[in-house]
């Protein structure tokens, strides 16, 4: 696995692969088996299999969340090497973004509700950095989890409207055993904590029964608000029933084959995300 930190680097080098399919999966790093699901389906359908490790600086709205974020590098790597990635792309911070940053990216209505409304700038910074790594890697196929559904939303927006000619490829979510999504974040929490979290998923299990139930929907998100909140673990920042492309609020009139149901909430101060098809899960 060639390991490079520079993107002049990283474009002589991919120069020299042509004309080899690239397949491409950006990442925070602190990697666990969702991440590397998506580095071994890009294997199987391209010749050379790019992933970035980059903690984004300008994603994160809150100072404190982007200190406290996992950083784990030679444990990645050797778990990139394992799994027969070919390059790891890890620039520094000073060398992706040598001044600072003026651009900006809105994604109108498909950002203004959940991750785009919690988290203000995130998704113009999640846009910024995927700009730059698509023209610095080129790939014909971009792979990316569906536990980020919102994400998704945007890059598949980010794609079509800005002409980027790279397939978006969306992965399922891994979970634990437990059915805690896999996330890097949960490398912050304590055991009793873990075991916490996986009401997560078990929420959502319950709303998309709710939703195929045709029972009423902001009751239900209550209860389950209330529920999850009444012995002081979580703290829900919100649940939405929301259509699977336009990520706009659905009631239960919906085709259900377009509606997610996604979650956030904290638990110790460490934020979560999660998200379920009613209809397919
Ligand atoms: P992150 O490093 O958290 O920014 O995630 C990098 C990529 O891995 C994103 O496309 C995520 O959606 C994806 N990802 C994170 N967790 C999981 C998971 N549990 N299952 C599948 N993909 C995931």
């Amino acid at each position: 696995m060639q390991i490079i930190t520079t993107k002049a680097d990283l474009r002589l080098f991919l120069k020299s692969q042509y004309p080899k399919s690239i397949g491409f999966v950006p990442t925070m790093g602190a990697l666990h088996q969702g991440h590397l699901a998506l580095v071994e389906r890009s294997k199987r359908e391209n010749d050379l299999t790019v992933c970035s490790i980059f903690v984004n600086p300008i994603q994160f709205n809150k100072p404190e969340d982007l200190a406290k974020y996992p950083r784990t590098e030679e444990q990645d790597s050797l778990m990139l090497r394992e799994v027969g990635c070919d390059v790891l792309f890890m620039p520094s911070v000073d060398e992706f973004y040598p001044s600072q940053v003026l651009t900006s990216i809105n994604f109108g209505t498909i950002e203004q509700s959940m991750e785009g409304a919690f988290r203000p700038g995130h998704f113009s910074g999640v846009g910024v950095v995927l700009c730059k790594f698509f023209n610095l890697v080129k790939p014909q196929k971009a792979y990316f989890g569906q536990k980020d559904f919102q994400q998704c939303a945007v890059v598949r927006q980010l794609i079509v409207e800005l002409d980027f000619d790279i397939e978006l490829v969306i992965c399922p979510t891994l979970r634990e055993a437990s059915g805690l999504a896999m996330s890097s974040r949960n490398k912050r929490l304590k055991p009793t904590q873990l075991e916490n979290a996986s009401k997560l998923y078990r929420a959502l299990q319950t709303l998309a029964q709710v939703f195929r139930d045709g029972l009423p929907l902001k009751a239900s998100i209550s209860t389950i608000k209330n529920t999850l909140e009444q012995d002081g673990i979580f703290e829900v920042e919100y649940i939405e029933f929301v259509d699977t492309h336009t990520l706009a609020p659905v009631g239960i009139k919906h085709d259900p084959a377009r509606v997610v149901v996604c979650i956030a909430a904290l638990i110790d101060g460490v934020r979560l995300i999660d998200n379920l098809l009613v209809e397919h899960e």
